[in-house]
């Protein structure tokens, strides 16, 4: 097999036993729990688009390292057209789903994780390379979801690993063998977690040799024994568990976050990646982060689209839609979104081919474009809430609209532009409440605030990777100052 259909994706779910917890309660069933079952519906559509003949093209890549076609979420970017074909695959998924579809985490994490590791071979005499490559075989016959775990819950943000009161609040190597290693700790925020097949773990942090027991990247079946998730509730979950639909916004789809903690994990050796080379642990995290910086310009900008439709849709229902200052709000927001969409793609098209051979995003075009990323979204979803109305936060329940007595007065009074239909009105401003305030905030707003790194690591990775001295010697020489 090396394209899975969604159906077969969901049936390889129910068949893993995961420890769950939800609401202070272990959970059987994951998969169809209705709280988690948006999440799961969301992941398969990165299967389904798969089949799809007018998709395939986007959703599918030949590997490099087998010659098969594989689903696109599995493969090592060989040129920069790799790198645009995902930006307009993730946009697409936004597109179709509304929400964060969770599997570029993995995807992010498998070309950061391709490229340090042959670093660490040719520096060091490694074979990591090898290794992982031989693994992400294994990802891409089997078409897995791989959850990119590697936030640590990091305590006091001032002090390093090894200075924190409790050593376990970054994950680290508690015990080395001839078979493998023993990990501990947690990994919070992850995103997807409970619909994965896998888990690859990466450093959080830059390191220093003092922290290298926490310098360890490797990878391990997501239901192996130790593991525990503890699902993160978002605003509004409970309208799931309610009959209807309305109420949800977006019924059919949604992301999820999860805990993971690793209770004493045992990997072997042939998984690991990375075990105490702290000198390469931050030249990874930057890797990482600016692959899935670079993804924002795909995925938020799909979502945007969605929230875009939804905001013409709701001025078009309450009679405004050719107001001036509406056509013109309108303007601010594809302005905003497809900007976001420029950045995403100038960074891939700027793109390098690496000593590995896969090819990494222009690092600081992808630092501007998540930037921009943690600001856009929340002026396009103010824009939204503008045009949305009052009603956007007062509106009664999907079940007063349909009791006997209050439903019919609702119908007659929450009308908008006569020649629709109320229920039509319900939805819209339900589905924008879904994406600025309620469950799909999550993906739409903080997560582009502080999914792949809050906006000061985007900041120092601008200085850092700006050449100010070159500017500097451009004004020197057109001002006429021939030694600055
Ligand atoms: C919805 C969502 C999905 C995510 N998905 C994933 C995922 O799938 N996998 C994954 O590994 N991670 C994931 N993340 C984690 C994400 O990368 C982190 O949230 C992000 O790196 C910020 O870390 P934090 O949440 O611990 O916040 P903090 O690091 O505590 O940041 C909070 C604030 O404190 C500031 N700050 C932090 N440390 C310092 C310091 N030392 N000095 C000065 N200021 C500091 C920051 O700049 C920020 O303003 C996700 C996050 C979100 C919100
Ligand atoms: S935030 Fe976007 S890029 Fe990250 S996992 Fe969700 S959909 Fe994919």
């Amino acid at each position: 097999m090396t394209l899975m259909t969604a159906d077969a994706f969901k049936d390889s779910l129910r068949r893993m036993s995961k420890r769950v917890f939800m609401f202070g309660e272990e959970i059987k069933d994951p998969t169809d729990h209705p709280v988690i079952q948006p999440s799961v519906n969301a992941v398969a559509m990165t299967y389904e688009l798969g089949h799809h003949p007018d998709h395939e093209a986007l959703l599918t890549a030949e590997s490099s390292l087998t010659g098969k076609r594989i689903n696109r979420f599995t493969h090592l970017h060989q040129s920069t057209d790799d790198l645009v074909k995902k930006v307009k695959m993730l946009r697409l998924l936004g597109q179709c789903t509304g929400c964060c579809f969770q599997r570029c985490v993995g995807m992010d994490s498998f070309n950061a994780v391709d490229i340090v590791s042959d670093k660490m071979d040719q520096a060091l005499g490694t074979n990591y390379n090898l290794k992982f490559r031989e693994y992400l075989k294994h990802v891409q016959d089997e078409d897995l979801v791989v959850d990119g775990c590697m936030t640590d819950p990091k305590g006091n943000r001032a002090l390093p690993p090894g200075e924190q009161a409790d050593p376990d609040l970054f994950l680290h190597v508690i015990d080395e063998s001839k078979e493998g290693i023993t990990i501990r700790g947690a990994k919070v925020h992850q995103t997807g977690a409970i619909n994965s097949h896998e888990i690859l773990v990466m450093p959080t942090r830059s390191l220093k040799e003092t922290d290298k027991d926490y310098a360890v990247a490797c990878a391990i079946p997501a239901d192996v024994e130790g593991i525990i998730y503890v699902y993160g509730r978002q605003a509004s979950d409970t309208r799931k568990l309610e009959a209807g639909e309305i109420d949800v916004g977006n019924y059919r789809f949604g992301g999820h976050e999860a805990v993971v903690i690793f209770n004493d994990v045992f990997v072997p050796w042939e998984r690991v990646f990375m075990c105490g080379e702290y000198q390469f642990t931050g030249e990874m995290v930057e890797t990482f982060a600016a692959y899935h910086r670079s993804s924002y310009g795909g995925c938020k900008v799909g979502v945007g689209d969605v929230l875009i439709g939804a905001t013409k849709l709701i001025a078009t229902y309450q009679g405004v839609e050719n107001a001036s200052h509406i056509k013109d709000k309108l303007v601010e927001m594809i302005h905003l979104n497809e900007t976001l969409y420029a950045c995403g793609l100038a960074c891939s098209t700027e793109g390098v081919k690496t000593t590995s051979g896969t090819y990494l995003v222009d690092m600081a075009l992808a630092n501007i474009c998540k930037l921009n990323v943690t600001r856009f979204p929340y002026q396009i979803a103010s824009i939204a809430q503008d045009i949305a109305g009052g009603l956007l936060v007062t509106m009664p329940s999907e079940k007063d609209f349909s009791h006997p007595e209050i439903g019919p007065l609702l119908e007659k009074y929450l009308v908008g532009a006569e020649s629709y239909p109320t229920e039509w009105r319900q939805r819209i401003l339900r589905l924008i409440e879904n994406l600025t305030i309620g469950l799909g905030a999550v993906g739409y707003l903080a997560e582009s605030m502080h999914g792949a790194g809050s906006p000061m690591a985007q900041r120092i990775m601008l200085s850092r990777l700006t050449d100010m001295e070159h500017k500097e010697g451009l004004a020197a020489t057109i001002a006429g100052i021939k030694e600055k």
